[in-house]
């Protein structure tokens, strides 16, 4: 089982997200411990052994690191560690100090991803992060100092005032910190964003597809020049000495379909495919983005039994044969090892057989490569995969 905990709490918005976490810092502690109550009751009824952990938000590093500890600590207590493969969290560069870096490091977390974004201090500026450059830098080395040996860390190209040259000071900048991992996402305008409202009041605030396009085209050669594999749409790894590369195993986990329990508000779970009397389902349910609620109904329960009803905090959906072949195609699409097919006929070989005209054009005009098993989107077109694995829903 893959863990989520997710820290809905952010000491400023920046101007691109509209992710779910509030400025409530005063409710930390109350979160927390309903938070902790909402893993003991989990783990109680249907818990197992975690694969993988990451806390991510919002921005888990405003927690204090007693706070934190108490998280991992009930964390420990209810599930199984011993075959944890990774424990990541989400930080920002400004919340590292010496001793909040040994004190993640002597928690049993192994990889630490950095939101980053940029190196430039006016687009930094501009997105509203807390940080500047100089605080990412220096986070960076004292994470290093701390032992940590897997930091990814994360940037954002597509936004108008990245000149192209500015974007190349940024790939620059990075490949001489060589952290493990990079993220590079594409700005996009999310809906309650502040750059949102930028736009409909006619500000130019993203490039056009084809400056994207040609700075996603930059990223992919500089980043493979460099040393770095891409493996997904937006997932670069370092390439080891002896070849191996430390990809992101927690995530890898929601790409590959495995089940997933998400804890904190707005965190999602999912069942992994199941096997009922009429076919294959599966179970996706939610916990609702609302952390007042959330901690109120956490706080009634009893710490340590008598949780069967989550209705008040969450919801769930069925997913039938259909949504999973749609969602394996997408999720198998955007990673560079490419989609099983095996996996497809196992979901449904009627669906499989249906697309498969689709298929063969799409490899025919180039959208598609096949290697063995698998089909892939060429590197190439990865940047337009969104309307290639389109025409392979049902
Ligand atoms: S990008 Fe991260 S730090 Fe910024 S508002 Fe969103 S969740 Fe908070």
């Amino acid at each position: 089982m893959h863990l989520y905990i997710h820290i809905p709490f952010c000491a400023s918005f920046c101007s691109y997200c509209d992710f779910y976490s509030v400025k409530l810092l005063s409710l930390r502690e109350k979160y927390v411990e309903a938070l902790c109550r909402e893993i003991a009751s989990y783990a109680k009824y249907e818990g197992s052994a975690a694969d993988t952990i990451y806390i991510g938000g919002g921005t888990p590093s405003v927690l204090p690191l007693g706070q934190l500890r108490k998280i991992i600590g009930t964390v420990r207590a209810n599930f199984s560690l011993s075959a944890l493969r990774e424990f990541t969290i989400e930080v920002n560069p400004d919340d590292i100090t010496p001793e909040y870096a040994s004190g993640l490091k002597s928690s049993g977390i192994n990889r630490v991803s950095m939101g980053v974004q940029s190196f430039d201090n006016a687009a930094l500026e501009w997105m509203n992060r807390r940080h500047n450059a100089d605080d990412a830098v220096r986070a960076y080395s004292i994470l290093r100092n701390a032992g940590f040996e897997n930091i990814s860390l994360d940037l954002i190209f597509g936004y108008s005032m990245l000149t192209d040259e500015a974007w190349m000071k940024n790939l620059e900048k990075i490949a001489v910190l060589a952290p493990e991992h990079i993220s590079a996402y594409q700005m996009s305008i999310e809906p309650g964003s502040l750059i949102a409202s930028m736009a409909r009041e006619g500000k130019k605030v993203l490039h056009s597809p084809e400056r994207c396009a040609e700075q996603y085209a930059m990223l992919q050669q500089f980043l493979s020049a460099h040393g770095y594999r891409q493996y997904e749409i937006s997932n670069f790894a370092k390439a080891e000495d002896d070849g191996s590369c430390r990809i992101a195993t927690h995530n890898s986990s929601y790409w590959s379909g495995e089940p997933y329990r998400g804890f904190g508000p707005g965190a999602h779970s999912y069942s992994g495919i199941l096997h009922g009397q009429d076919g294959i389902f599966a179970i996706r349910s939610w916990n609702l983005p609302l952390v007042k609620r959330y901690c109120a109904y956490f706080s009634e329960i009893p710490e340590h039994g008598g949780f069967t009803e989550r209705k008040p905090v969450s919801g769930s959906e069925r997913l039938n044969a259909a949504d999973i072949f749609n969602e394996t195609v997408m999720l198998g699409l955007r990673t560079c090892d490419g989609l099983d097919l095996d996996r497809l006929r196992e979901i449904s070989p009627v669906l499989l057989e249906k697309k498969g005209p689709e298929m063969e054009r799409m490899l025919k005009r180039g959208d598609l490569l096949s290697e063995g098993n698998k089909i892939k989107i060429p590197s190439e077109r990865l940047f337009v995969s969104d309307g290639i694995i389109r025409d392979l829903f049902i």
